[in-house]
């Protein structure tokens, strides 16, 4: 039975007032019994301020958008996995396409950051997705193989245990259009069945999360969606009320 998961990317958006205001709020609408896990991914900034709220244990879980592929050093301007850990981070996501597409991050440096991670107990929230031209083209499935092969060729399918899967097609990031439960359902099963050619248990337990223009109002659909598991949800986590609700509708 997998837990389902529902990680909030609040980008770079938020002051430390706005921070504090969305915890309070989200922690109003989830508890400790949640049968889900909530995460929550502030800019690096805020994570100590974040850090401090949730220190009292209340259910929410804290991860970081991005992490540093080296460990430490001379790398300016970087954050290691280890300073976020110090933090008491669980998560980071790896290989948002905003990275990949806006700060040259290619599968390389991907399965690199992802190893960084595992090495350093951080679960992966390992993003994959096609762009609207790859999928017009019909190369959806060879887009979410290949990113999925950069990171299996290097860290075997051992490492898929701990790990959370996020499929985000590019064209419904921040662009208010969803994938279908159809379509996304589609990509999901693609993606366990592939990890059951490596391992079957691994692809039974590992959790898989949809990203992209996720609201209150088309959770539900998603979600019930067999091999979804949760949600990564950009836009819609900077609102407490419309995050509780994705959060409720992600408790089967
Ligand atoms: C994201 O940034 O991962 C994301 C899914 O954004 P949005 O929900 O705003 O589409």
């Amino acid at each position: 039975m997998r837990r389902p998961l529902v990680a909030g990317n609040w980008k770079m958006n938020g002051s430390r007032s706005q921070a504090t205001a969305l915890i309070d709020g989200i922690l109003q609408g989830i508890s400790e019994e949640n049968s889900i896990e909530v995460v929550i991914c502030p800019p690096f900034v805020l994570i100590p301020l974040a850090a401090e709220c949730l220190a009292v244990g209340n259910g929410l879980i804290l991860g970081a958008q991005n992490l540093s592929s080296q460990s430490a050093g001379a790398y300016t301007g970087e954050v290691s996995a280890t300073m976020l850990t110090d933090y008491g981070c669980k998560y980071a996501i790896v290989g948002h396409s905003e990275r990949r597409a806006l700060y040259g991050e290619n599968d390389a440096v991907v399965a690199q950051k992802f190893g960084v991670a595992i090495e350093n107990n951080l679960t992966p929230i390992l993003c994959v997705g096609e762009t609207l031209a790859q999928r017009e083209a019909d190369e959806t499935e060879k887009t979410v193989n290949d990113q999925l092969d950069a990171v299996l060729q290097q860290h075997g399918i051992e490492a898929m245990v701990k790990t959370v899967v996020a499929y985000e097609p590019v064209w419904a990031i921040g662009t208010g259009r969803t994938a279908t439960p159809q379509q996304a359902q589609a990509v999901h099963h693609f993606i366990r069945n592939k990890l059951a050619v490596g391992d079957k248990n691994v692809a039974a337990n590992i959790r898989l999360l949809y990203g992209g223009s996720v609201k209150a109002s088309n959770a539900a659909d998603l979600f019930n969606e067999s091999d979804i598991d949760g949600g990564l949800i950009g836009g819609a986590s900077l609102d407490a009320n419309e995050f509780i609700e994705i959060c409720r509708a992600a408790v089967h």
